[in-house]
Order: C-alpha cells, then sequence, then structure tokens
C-alpha cells in the first residue's frame, strides 16, 4: 500500500504527442524532482507508454499507464485524461487511433487558413517540428511560427491565430465523451476531467459535462494542475467534494522552455479530497524485481 503518496504527477507530454522531451527525460526529470508517483500522457496516443514504463521501473518510481483524448463536447474540445488502463486494451488502442486520424487533414486545412493571412509552408514547417506525424497538433504550428518570427512566444501565437475564429483554427469531431470514458474504464482505468477550468463552460454547461460524464463511468477531476489558478484549484476542490469524485494533480508539463510548471513542483491536493491513486494501486507498476 502507498496511501502515502504526495507527490504524485499524472499529466504530462513528451515527443510522441506535442512535449519537446523523450519519455526517458521525462522520467528522470520526474524522479529527479522528487515525484513518487508518475504517469505520461501524451494527447490521444499510448505509444510511449511501454518506454516510459520501463524507464520508470528502471529508475524505482511506481508507475501509471496514461493518455489524454481529446473530446469534442457542447461545441468545445474536452480532455479527460485516462490513467491506470492496461495499455494493450484492443479497443483503447483503436479508438486512439481512430481519435488522431483526422489531424494530417485538419492541420493541411490549418495551414490554408494561414496561408490566406500570408503565412505560407506552415504545415511542412510545424512537421518539422513534430515526433510523431499522426499527432501534428496546434503546439507544433506555435512553435514553428514563434522560429519563423511571427510571433514572439507560443501563447501569442494561440491569442492571434489558433483559436477559435482565428485564421488558422479549424474545428474538429474529436472522441464522444461515452466512448473516451469506456475506452479507459474497460480497459481498467480511471477517466478524470482534465483541467476543468480551461473550457470556459457557463455553471449549466460544466453541470452537463460532469454528471454525463459520471453517467459513462468517469469517476476523478484534476483539481491541483499546472493550467490551474490557486483560486481555481480551490473551486474544483469544491466541484470534487460535491461530486465525489476522485482528485488528480498533474503539471501539464510539455516543455522545459514553454512549460510553467515543472513535473513534481506543484501544490499538494487538499488533504480532505480522495486522490485518484486511491482507487488505483492495484494498477501501479513498482520496480521490475529481479
Ligand atoms: P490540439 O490538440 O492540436 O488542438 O492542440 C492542443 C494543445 O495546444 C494543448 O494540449 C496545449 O498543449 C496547447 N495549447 C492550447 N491552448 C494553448 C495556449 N493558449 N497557449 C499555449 N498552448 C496551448
Ligand atoms: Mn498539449
Ligand atoms: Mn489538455
Ligand atoms: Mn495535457
Amino acid at each position: 500500500m502507498k496511501d502515502t503518496i504526495l507527490n504524485a504527477d499524472l499529466h504530462c507530454h513528451s515527443k510522441v504527442s506535442d512535449g519537446t522531451l523523450e519519455p526517458e527525460d521525462l522520467a528522470a526529470r520526474a524522479k529527479a524532482n522528487g515525484v513518487e508517483l508518475w504517469a505520461l500522457t501524451d494527447h490521444d496516443e499510448i505509444g510511449g507508454q511501454q518506454r516510459a514504463l520501463e524507464a520508470a521501473q528502471t529508475l524505482g518510481l511506481p508507475y501509471l499507464t496514461g493518455t489524454e483524448i481529446s473530446v469534442s463536447f457542447a461545441h468545445k474540445v474536452v480532455h479527460i485524461v485516462g490513467l491506470g488502463f492496461d495499455h494493450e486494451d484492443e479497443e483503447l488502442v483503436q479508438g486512439l487511433r481512430a481519435t488522431r486520424g483526422g489531424r494530417e487533414q485538419r492541420g493541411r486545412e490549418m495551414a490554408a487558413g494561414l496561408a490566406r493571412v500570408g503565412i505560407h509552408g506552415a504545415f511542412e514547417g510545424s512537421l518539422k517540428y513534430v515526433g510523431n506525424p499522426e499527432l501534428i497538433s496546434r503546439t507544433h504550428f506555435a512553435r514553428f511560427l514563434v522560429d519563423a518570427g511571427h510571433c514572439g512566444d507560443v501563447s501569442e501565437v494561440f491569442r492571434r491565430y489558433l483559436t477559435e475564429g482565428k485564421p488558422g483554427y479549424v474545428e474538429h469531431k474529436w472522441a464522444s465523451l461515452g466512448d473516451a470514458v469506456r475506452w479507459i474504464t474497460e480497459a481498467c482505468g480511471v477517466a478524470v476531467i482534465a483541467h476543468p477550468a480551461r473550457y470556459g463552460f457557463t455553471p449549466t454547461e460544466e453541470y452537463a459535462l460532469i454528471t454525463e460524464f459520471m453517467a459513462h463511468g468517469g469517476r476523478g477531476i484534476e483539481v491541483v494542475t499546472g493550467s490551474h489558478s490557486v483560486a481555481e484549484a480551490i473551486k474544483y476542490a469544491g466541484v470534487a467534494d460535491e461530486f465525489g469524485l476522485l482528485a488528480s494533480r498533474g503539471s501539464d508539463f510539455h516543455s522545459p522552455t514553454e512549460s510553467r510548471t515543472d513535473l513534481g513542483l506543484l501544490d499538494l491536493l487538499p488533504g480532505r479530497l480522495t486522490p485518484v491513486w486511491s482507487a488505483l494501486q492495484e494498477r501501479i507498476h513498482h520496480r521490475a524485481s529481479a
């Protein structure tokens, strides 16, 4: 039993999606920063899980499998983190493959939108930043546009070019909420609503998200994340209490130069909440025995 774990970091990205480090580098960084339980949660992709798991086991760093699934809900994109699933589960593997499937076409349409405002070659340019071509994302476009001198930093790119109503934004149909939650739970994992403060939902929409998510079998919500302010963490601690949701904690680390929060360097979860890992004890991978 490891219910004394405090420094869990259950949300970050590697080159397998839109992070800049390899899974092995993230494992070492998590260990060096004092992380006691780690999960790599690449977007719509579990191709890095075996590497992350092996690196963590070598370091004696307890590990939960992870992913972050893009979901379309109420005309917005919601992210659902999956933790502790069987990463060879066929339905999960196929579902994520289908979710990734439209990214190339979307990327080409984004580039066409950018070309209309005089920015040419953005698809090919962004591809150079991609570790996994199936996972071409807005983050890679943002890095390309910064390095090509169009903007000073990645957040300026999102503000000016890559968010709703801006020239490089393309609406996309991602997984459904029910499918994403089912793929995770049927593979013996726990589904968690990622960074709930980031969606800009009305209270009614947020209530619908949480109740539908729970009706499909979702059990967790991120409370302390690199994507929340202190005030937002307090608000969602209250939401976890109110709905009886398990609380999760993760940096959402992408890159040493772009991310606000490093692996493991977050506030602790409020002690009254039930941490998501208390429901995943049996799913934690410990050091491989010799
Ligand atoms: P995509 O899945 O291609 O739509 O890309 C979404 C990714 O873009 C997120 O996972 C974040 O890593 C990144 N992102 C979204 N909004 C912002 C923002 N305002 N500033 C920086 N990165 C962002
Ligand atoms: Mn990302
Ligand atoms: Mn996210
Ligand atoms: Mn993320």
